[in-house]
């Protein structure tokens, strides 16, 4: 039975992240968002006090947690810069595959090693032509004797250039869509990988995002997770498993903006008082607190059914639509309050905007959540 309390293990870790958080990403986040440079001593701390590879089994190296845990965590980091958060999000999406689907000896050749280090990877699924249509990839998997030859261009890869490892869906035939699907393992410096420039993003600026490209890459049969044609089903396993953490990286954005609207409408005064005075913008900041805690229930409840092993793709795709969704309007909200001002980069609130807007895209973006939604209510 789904309970939404924490355990006081629960707590503390939700805790050991918030002060992660204030003392180690908040100090950094704007500047970082400016520069656009990947903050690496920021993997490097995470992995030390274990606030990555949280879901990862123990005796591979992880905290041996759940998502439930996991997204607490997100929140938490994601309060703090959402950039930052979504390459720490975006290597357990490229990690998931293998605890869903690595043989034992998959798990000590490539988890192990990885998680022992600070070290990140990546998810490799998005083309040039293949976005919303995930089945349509061209990147192509050719079998030759004990290994395959991958040849194709990946876009808009989170962690390109700073991973270790490329978790990569790729096709044994375009012609079979998803049947002809095979996840393989390739290590970054393999020999024939090269990458994009880096993109000139909107938001969520911290985060590293370039082309991956994949030219005549010698991948060992032994690399490829689960059998041949089943990769496309593990993909969607993984994305449904990860659309909760997504979904809390977009709680942690709007609690930001929300905790700042409310901070800026107590202090700021006109017409002789606290514009928090007003009813106007009152209801604003309660739409907002309204939003954010339904965004949380639907959260834990998508990631604990993850944990118990249960299908969550219907909830999981509601808790992603609504909380980014949430996160976009109570970030827009948040700069109307600051006024003029929250359109500066005097003030965070832009920022919570640029970077909320990146929520409802990537991962599956709100409309093919609802897509997913209403497959399941039409079935
Ligand atoms: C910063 C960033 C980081 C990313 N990181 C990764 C990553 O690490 N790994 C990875 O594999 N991918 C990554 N992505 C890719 C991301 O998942 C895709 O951009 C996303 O899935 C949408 O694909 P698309 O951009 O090709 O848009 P399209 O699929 O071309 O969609 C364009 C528009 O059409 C709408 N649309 C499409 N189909 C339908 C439909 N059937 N019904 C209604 N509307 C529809 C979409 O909702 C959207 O509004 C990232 C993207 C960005 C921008």
């Amino acid at each position: 039975m789904f309970n939404p309390s924490l355990s006081n293990e629960q707590n503390a870790l939700r805790d050991l992240a918030r002060r992660f958080t204030q003392n180690e990403i908040v100090p950094i986040a704007a500047e970082a968002d400016r520069s656009g440079e990947y903050p690496w001593e920021l993997v490097e701390k995470a992995h030390a006090i274990g606030l990555i590879n949280v879901t990862v089994p123990e005796e591979y190296g992880g905290g041996g947690l759940g998502h439930f845990e996991d997204c607490l965590v997100v929140e938490e980091i994601a309060a703090g810069c959402a950039g930052i958060c979504s390459s720490f999000v975006t290597s357990s999406l490229g990690l998931t595959p293998l605890n869903i689907a690595a043989t034992p000896e998959q798990m000590e050749r490539f988890m192990k090693p990885l998680c022992a280090e600070p070290a990140l990877a990546a998810f490799c699924l998005t083309e040039p032509g293949a976005g919303s249509d995930a089945a349509s990839i061209r990147t192509r998997a050719r079998r030759d004797g004990d290994f395959y030859i991958l040849n194709g261009t990946k876009r808009f890869i989170t962690n390109a250039g700073v991973a270790r490892l490329y978790t990569v869906a790729a096709t044994l035939d375009p012609k079979l869509r998803h049947r002809g699907f095979v996840v393989l393992l390739v290590p970054a410096d393999a020999a024939g990988i090269s990458l994009g420039k880096e993109e000139d993003k909107m938001g969520q600026r911290a985060a590293s995002t370039r082309e991956v490209i994949f030219e005549d890459v010698r991948v060992p049969v032994e690399s490829r997770l689960g059998r041949e044609g089943a990769g496309f089903r593990l993909v969607m396993d993984t994305l449904d498993k990860l659309r909760a953490e997504v979904a809390a990286m977009a709680v942690g954005v709007a609690r930001a903006a929300m905790e700042a609207a409310v901070k800026y409408a107590k202090e700021r005064e006109q017409f002789g008082q606290p514009i928090a005075s007003f009813q106007g913008i009152q209801f604003k900041l309660a739409d907002m607190a309204i939003k954010i805690e339904a965004s949380r229930l639907l959260v834990w409840r998508a990631a604990w059914m993850a944990d118990q092993g249960l299908r969550n793709g219907y909830e999981s795709a509601i808790a992603k639509c609504f909380a980014a969704d949430s996160a976009m309007q109570i970030a827009t909200d948040a700069v109307q309050i600051f006024g003029g001002y929250g359109y500066t980069k005097e003030y965070p609130v832009e920022k919570y905007m640029r970077d909320a807007k990146l929520l409802q895209i990537y991962e599956g973006t709100s409309e093919i959540q609802r897509l997913v939604i209403s497959r399941w209510l039409l079935k």
